[in-house]
């Protein structure tokens, strides 16, 4: 049965039988395409060794090829429904651990180390739209020993992952990726490989932690403060979202552009992580230690 799981005729039998309506809000689109799967758990390369870790496993078509290769995996589900379907097509893995939760709302930290004692971590996932964003935050900025992230996520947000300095996709998760990792973008995939049929592009990106971050600063919460701030509003001057945010004001976001070396005019999304990191130390030293800016609200 498992092997058919790419199959549109099977999964539908499946999910009938188990009187299961998928749920868009949940990007419950599932691969149906043998040729990608395949292509997938070749750029995932587990090793009889490996500890993975997959995020939304769906009916289970990712996690068996993935299991059948690693020495343990954590499939984690927030649809109980699943879980019973799960259960049925991974019923000859016995190195699977299958959690019923929502990844954003799950200690992966404990959980993992729990699932695997010592052991460095895979993560595998066909990522639902509205999770990305998110679960790269959590996962990047946790203490987990990570080897590798291979996401499959909507073609725009691998965009953003691997955009440079400029470019209309270049924003928050852009400077997140790159302070953890080296990112490369492996392959697009169509909707048709997809049950039901997503309406846009997906793509593959693969991450490979840095040993150590890209850039070094005196405060990382500092940093990223700053970066989401001059991205709050992406067409407003460098100056002016820091002026409405920095204790001192215009004048002071003026004199740290100034002593970075700036132009005045300058946009945050002309700036590389590098030069995030310069307005970083000079904020910290200007304003002393413990500086905070004021953010308001989310962005990209
Ligand atoms: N891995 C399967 C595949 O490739 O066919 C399914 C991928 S489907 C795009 C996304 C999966 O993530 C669904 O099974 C969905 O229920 C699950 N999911 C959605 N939000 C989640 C969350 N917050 N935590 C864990 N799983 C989630």
């Amino acid at each position: 049965m498992a092997e058919h799981l790419t199959s549109p005729r099977v999964l539908r039998e499946l999910l009938n039988r188990h009187k299961i309506r998928l749920h868009k809000k949940l990007g419950q689109n599932f691969l149906v395409d043998e040729n990608i799967l395949t292509k997938i758990v070749t750029v995932v390369d587990p090793g009889l060794e490996d500890g993975i870790l997959e995020v939304g496993p769906g009916v289970g078509t990712l996690t068996l090829p993935l299991a059948r290769r690693c020495r343990s995996l954590l499939a984690v589900e927030i649809d109980g429904r699943l879980i019973p379907v799960l259960r049925e097509t991974l019923a000859d893995r016995d190195n699977v651990t299958l959690v019923q939760g929502d990844i954003l709302k799950t200690d992966i930290t404990a959980l993992c180390r729990q699932v695997f004692p010592d052991r460095p971590l895979k993560i595998a996932a066909n990522l639902p739209y509205y999770l990305t964003t998110p679960f790269m935050f959590k996962v990047l900025e946790s203490s987990l020993p990570l080897c590798s992230l291979t996401l499959l996520v909507q073609r725009e947000a691998a965009r953003r992952m691997v955009a440079r300095p400029g470019s209309k996709d270049y924003g928050v998760l852009s400077l997140l990726t790159e302070y953890h990792c080296r990112a490369s973008l492996e392959f697009s995939v169509p909707p048709t490989v997809f049950f039901p049929r997503p309406e846009v592009d997906s793509a593959l990106v693969s991450l490979v932690p840095r040993e150590s971050p890209a850039v070094s600063v005196p405060q990382r919460g500092l940093l990223f403060q700053l970066i989401r701030t001059s991205f709050q509003q992406r067409r407003k001057t460098l100056a002016n979202s820091l002026g409405e945010t920095l204790p001192g004001g215009k004048a002071k976001a003026r004199e740290v552009i100034a002593a970075a070396g700036f132009p005045l005019l300058v946009r945050g999304e002309d700036l590389s992580l590098e030069q995030f990191a310069i307005l970083t130390e000079l904020i910290y030293n200007i304003s002393g230690n413990g500086t905070s800016i004021r953010e308001c609200g989310e962005n990209r």
